[in-house]
């Protein structure tokens, strides 16, 4: 069955019954004509809460083209004075409206609530989520502290055991593997660190042009580099930051832009500094394969990572870091011609 069928099936058939009584009762019997004409009321305030301004006043133009006929002796006749009778039909009328306008009213407040209802349960789990989380963070920030320790004494047991010189023999592979194994556990330790327990920033004012062009020179010394090119704006660029965290935050960014051109036959990595609305804006462009569509929505969350050997913490500091700083890191939409990553963080005011 249709829904507005099924919403006015109960109206048309009240309208239905208080028409036929009307039209079949004798002409004489005024009190029942009276009380039939104020039947009316009954289905049109019934259409009206079922479906707001339309179904009241549709309700109530329905039943004054049934009346008609019948209040002017074209059907049987309604005994009553005329101007009564006129004055019943407006009041169908206005009934109608000012049921349905009330109605509609009181819906809009209801869907309100429960729009505010439902942002309230989101929210809610929404803290909850990021409750358990901190607690699940803090647990294994304080675990890769204490792994921390002993991982030592064993990289600094097998560098020892490895200087006894026995580099070709079984034994010297093995200690070998241990002293790499160590030292990359290590390494990741210590990524996860500092993205879990960031040491307190000590701001300070510096040019972001010159942080550019280190990154530039960092990345031409490192093995297998793809070209660099640096550009920077001609007036300073001084933000105010930890000047250790931004290093780290434009060196993540810059490893994997060059890992990723690296990948390309004419591997090149674009580094470019400048002014916008405020901001000193360094933008990242390489020419690999791009941000897959999935790397992108992942922007910033830990331990996304789509290489064999990545441990997805790179790019989670970096955010970090710059909304630490009041800026924020963004990757451009799907290109063809690699990725661009931007990099945000507001001039310092005082600086003119
Ligand atoms: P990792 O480098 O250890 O994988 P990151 O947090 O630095 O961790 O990067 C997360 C993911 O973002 C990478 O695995 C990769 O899928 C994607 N990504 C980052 N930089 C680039 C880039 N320049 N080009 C293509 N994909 C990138």
């Amino acid at each position: 069955m249709k829904p507005w069928f099924r919403r006015y099936a109960i109206v048309a058939l009240m309208v239905l019954i208080v028409t036929l009584m009307h039209y079949n009762t004798a002409m004489h019997i005024h009190a029942a004509h009276g009380i039939y004409r104020r039947l009316y009321y009954f289905p049109i305030i019934i259409a009206a809460f079922r479906g707001g301004r339309s179904g009241g006043l549709g309700t109530a133009l329905v039943v004054c083209a049934v009346y008609l006929p019948h209040a002017f002796g074209l059907i049987g006749h309604d005994p009553g004075a005329t101007l009564e009778k006129v004055l019943e039909m407006v009041l169908y009328v206005a009934i109608g409206l000012v049921a349905g306008v009330l109605e509609d009213r009181e819906r809009r407040t209801r869907r309100r609530l429960q729009e505010s209802l439902d942002e309230r349960e989101r929210l809610e789990r929404e803290l909850v989520s990021r409750e358990r989380l901190a607690a699940v963070g803090q647990l294994s920030a304080g675990l890769a502290h204490e792994i921390r320790n002993p991982l030592a004494s064993i990289k600094g047991a097998a560098d020892v055991l490895g200087d006894t010189g026995e580099a070709d023999s079984p034994r010297g592979r093995m200690v070998a593997i241990i002293r790499e194994e160590a030292a990359r556990l290590n390494d990741v330790l210590g990524r996860f660190l500092a993205f879990a327990r960031p040491r307190p920033a000590d701001p300070r004012r510096l040019d972001v042009r010159d942080e550019a062009a280190r990154l530039g020179d960092l990345l031409e010394h490192r093995d297998e580099a793809p070209r660099i090119v640096v550009t920077v704006a001609s007036d300073p660029l001084l933000v105010l930051g930890d000047i250790d965290q931004i290093r780290q935050l434009l060196l993540n960014v810059g490893v994997n832009a060059a890992q990723a051109a690296g990948a390309a036959p004419d591997g090149e990595v674009r580094i470019d500094a400048r002014r916008d609305r405020g901001r000193a804006v360094v933008t990242i462009t390489d020419n690999g394969p791009g941000f897959t569509d999935e790397a992108r929505e992942n922007l910033g969350n830990p331990f996304f990572t789509t290489r064999d050997q990545g441990t997805g913490l790179g790019l989670a500091t970096s955010v970090r870091i710059a909304r630490d700083h009041g800026g924020d890191v963004s990757v451009d939409e799907a290109r063809d011609d690699g990725a661009r990553v931007r990099v945000c963080l507001p001039l310092d005011p005082e600086a003119g």
